[in-house]
């Protein structure tokens, strides 16, 4: 179907690139019974396009196109360095077609266009770059034996893995996935989330067009309980990866137990930024205020827990509920904007439904708390005050514009009110004391610890989540460890030792 009349033409012809199908073994084919469902401008509620959705029998074929790549395939035979070359050429072809790729992101997703433009895309790129670089750089060791024997290790590919990703960050959570798994050239199924399916379509496209062969890598549109369990429960899949809810998590990991294979999950988070009374308190406001409201709130490593010192506490809450007044809400495609929709109607009610408890559980309303403008999922940036442990706007991930502000007195009693969550994505701590700054980094039960900073994403570092936040790490080193098994072989030395 053509894209709507109304979108400006650059917005439509980057739709029409999109074939809206199943991409299977090189080729884009429709589901099963010719099944679709619908992609929602988030701006509008209205029907960007409509999209092939997956059945059982659908992920059964493209976990045999995928087996049929590894186990007769040119991928996992090639050498590392041919890998990263083919890598290095599907991260040239996205760096040509980048201003596409970011309309894209903004359309489905509903973030800044100048943001996707800026960071989405750039940071998809520089991962695929980075594994890349890997490819030919994973091997074993060589071992001494209490006897004569040569024994070494070898990494090998994992098989099939079956990739499930969620919405927030489309195209850095697809490039998050492929990127170790095709270094360690393994072949893939991939579930992209049902909200924003369109520029993971593309980038399979780019994909097959820089040399990456058919079945290599395989998108499935569709929705999680159908299609994703279809794929986290598949006996042909070798290992599960999953990013999404930890609620959803569970469901995965119990999905991949049937079959003992591996799992990866990374998941939600309450993350908490504590502000320590010798903060600059415009610094901290500001860290604080791009903690929590980046990306719409639609972070797992969201400041959701703002902890700010006593003797600040007044001045701070001030000076949030100007950063968030100032906050440019709007169409992500203009200029100037600094926040669009929330992705889709389920979220925005979701949203809704917990800042209307914050309200009955007794938190302060500072700013914002009602839907913005008359048609989307747009919410206004949102701050409360008197915000305390038990409520439950300070326990459940909310995923939306809306910060949470609680008072602290002592260290020890903020370290224990941080770690008491289930939750242990992210953590920082905003100082200009450095034993605080060590203390706290050392004392906070996340995976990532941020230091008068937050939002590091840098490609090569190691990210994932302490307690229910997830297992495993994804980027940098530690995430081809996923992505790989090591055999070792053993040999007798039989000659004399000269
Ligand atoms: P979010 O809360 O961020 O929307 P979800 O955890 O609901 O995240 O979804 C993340 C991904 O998991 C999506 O691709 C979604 O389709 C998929 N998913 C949701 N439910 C299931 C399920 N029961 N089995 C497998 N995959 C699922």
């Amino acid at each position: 179907a053509e894209p709507a009349e109304e979108l400006p033409e650059d917005h439509r012809a980057a739709l029409r690139t999109i074939t809206p199908k199943l991409l299977i073994n090189g080729k884009f084919v429709d589901a099963a019974g010719g099944k679709t469902f619908e992609t929602y401008d988030p701006r509008t509620g209205e029907v960007l396009m409509s999209v092939a959705e997956a059945q059982a029998e659908d992920v059964d074929k493209a976990v045999k196109a995928a087996r049929e790549a590894f186990d007769k395939g040119p991928w996992p035979r090639m050498t590392g360095r041919q890998r990263g070359l083919i890598m290095q050429r599907m991260a040239d072809i996205m760096q040509e077609n980048l201003e596409e790729l970011a309309t894209l992101e903004s359309l489905d997703n509903g973030k800044p266009y100048s943001i996707a433009k800026a960071a989405d895309v750039p940071l998809s790129i520089e991962q695929l770059r980075y594994y890349a670089g890997w490819a030919d750089k994973i091997y074993g060791q060589t071992i001494p034996t209490d006897g004569k024997l040569h024994v070494y290790t070898l990494k090998e590919p994992i098989g099939v893995v079956g990739q499930i990703i969620p919405w927030n960050f489309p195209l850095v959570m697809q490039a998050w996935k492929l990127g170790p798994a095709l270094a360690g050239g393994n072949t893939i199924v991939m579930k992209v989330a049902e909200q924003t399916p369109l520029s993971a379509l593309r980038v399979g496209e780019m994909a097959l067009e820089a040399g990456i062969p058919p079945g290599v890598i395989n998108i499935i549109t569709g929705d999680g309980p159908v299609a994703g369990a279809a794929l986290a429960t598949h006996p042909g899949v070798d290992k599960v990866a999953f990013t999404g809810s930890t609620e959803v998590g569970k469901i995965i990991m119990a999905q991949a137990a049937q079959n003992l294979v591996p799992v990866t999950l990374e998941l939600g988070g309450k993350s908490a930024c504590i502000i320590c009374a010798d903060a600059d308190v415009d610094e901290a406001v500001q860290i604080a205020h791009d903690a929590l409201f980046f990306n719409h709130g639609q972070c797992c490593t969201a400041g959701s827990r703002t902890f700010v010192h006593e003797s600040i506490y007044d001045e701070f809450v001030k000076k949030a509920v100007d950063a968030a007044k100032k906050r440019v809400v709007g169409d992500p495609f203009k200029s100037g904007t600094q926040q669009g929709p929330q992705v889709s109607q389920e979220q925005f009610d979701k949203i809704m439904f917990l800042i209307n408890k914050g309200v009955e559980e007794g938190a302060k309303l500072e700013v914002g708390g009602k839907r913005y403008g008359e048609k989307g999922y747009f919410v206004q940036p949102t701050v409360f005050s008197n915000v305390t442990d038990d409520m439950t706007i300070a326990r459940d991930e909310i995923f939306g514009p809306v910060q949470s502000i609680l008072k602290w007195s002592s260290i020890d009693e903020v370290i224990a009110r941080a770690n008491d969550t289930s939750y242990g994505l992210a953590a920082g701590v905003v100082t200009k004391n450095l034993d605080t700054a060590n203390t706290l980094s050392r004392a906070l039960k996340a995976g990532t610890i941020w230091v008068n900073m937050w939002n590091g994403f840098d490609t090569g570092v190691p990210f994932g989540g302490y307690k229910m936040s997830g297992i495993g790490r994804e980027k940098g080193e530690a995430a081809l460890d996923h992505y790989t098994q090591t055999k070792a072989v053993h040999e007798p030395l039989k000659g004399p030792m000269l």
